[in-house]
């Protein structure tokens, strides 16, 4: 079906197809708004918002007038105590921190109350081709899937659909959310039987929900000896994510859990000091096959 991949390209990867047309053509130098101001200028403060170089960037070459792209969307920095309430109403977004949310799904991931300082957000009023060009939105997407399901047997219907998957599979999140990092993955002394720590300790207190870090099977859900009570989700890139000394499990060994759904609650139990999770990921179900649990999270696009 030629229509597949014609329908596809233009969606999935925008922002680097504009960084390569900047960066190999000469004439993407010229951009009117790179030209004025000079501006390979420095990161946008805190806090503050700037016209985004990438959106304007990606913008020009697709052959969109100057005045879309001077209306392209301008970016936010999220400061510490932000909200996305609290930056749509300081910024004055049109539909509020649900379009805020919507717009910048794929940064802030699936839980729009946890946002962290540093993290780039688009704000609305975008130049209607850029918008179209960045992934799809939630709307959008469940959009195909009603389509998808209403329509499956309809032939035309299937082009539509191709887009979903490839956005919904990298969506991955923090394990807790909020929640302070106390012993890091790696660090060394005797308390620990591989002489490291294999893990990295999140300073949960008892009864925080701990929720699936992506979507996956649940191969072990009991009790693991100096662990406690554990869980250990196999993902699909055959990667696995281990949670520990949980007070209670709410999934068995089996089910297929989605990214962000509970698995429990953070405890004491096991081996430890005081209530807290420890978080692992491995590459196979048991343990020593860790490696850098956020180094892992950071590549799947987590901000931590
Ligand atoms: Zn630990």
């Amino acid at each position: 079906m030629p229509g597949k991949g014609k329908h596809r390209r233009p969606k999935s990867n925008p922002i680097t197809r504009g960084f390569v047309l900047a960066g190999t053509g000469g004439a993407a130098v010229v951009l009117p708004l790179i030209g004025a101001t000079g501006a390979h200028a420095a990161p946008a403060a805190a806090g503050s918002v700037t016209a985004a170089p990438a959106s304007a960037v990606h913008a020009a070459p697709a052959s969109v007038t100057r005045a879309a792209a001077a209306k392209t969307a301008a970016t936010y920095r999220v400061v510490s105590g932000d909200s996305l309430s609290k930056i749509a109403k300081k910024k004055k977004v049109a539909g509020g921190w649900k379009k805020l949310y919507a717009d910048n799904r794929r940064v802030i991931g699936s839980d729009p109350s946890l946002i962290h300082p540093g993290q780039k957000l688009t704000l609305g009023a975008k130049a209607p081709a850029a918008d179209r060009a960045k992934a799809p939105t939630t709307a959008s997407r469940s959009a195909e899937r009603t389509a998808l399901k209403k329509a499956a047997p309809v032939k035309k219907a299937a082009p539509v659909k191709k887009a979903a998957p490839a956005v919904k599979a990298s969506a991955f999140t923090l394990p807790v959310s909020g929640i302070a990092i106390g012993t890091p993955y790696h660090a060394s002394g005797s308390n620990w039987s591989s002489g490291y720590h294999t893990g990295v300790d999140f300073l949960a207190p008892s009864g925080t929900v701990v929720k699936a870090v992506g979507a996956g099977t649940v191969v072990t859900a009991g009790d693991g000896g100096s662990y406690g009570n554990q869980v250990v989700v196999r993902h699909a890139d055959g990667m696995y994510s281990q949670y520990a000394h949980l007070s209670s499990i709410t999934v068995s060994a089996g089910q297929t859990v989605s990214e962000g759904q509970q698995l429990g609650l953070s405890g004491a139990t096991g081996n430890v000091t005081g209530p807290h999770l420890h978080f692992e990921i491995r590459t196979g179900p048991d343990y020593g096959s860790d490696v850098d649990p956020l180094a892992f999270l950071r590549q799947q696009g987590v901000v931590i």
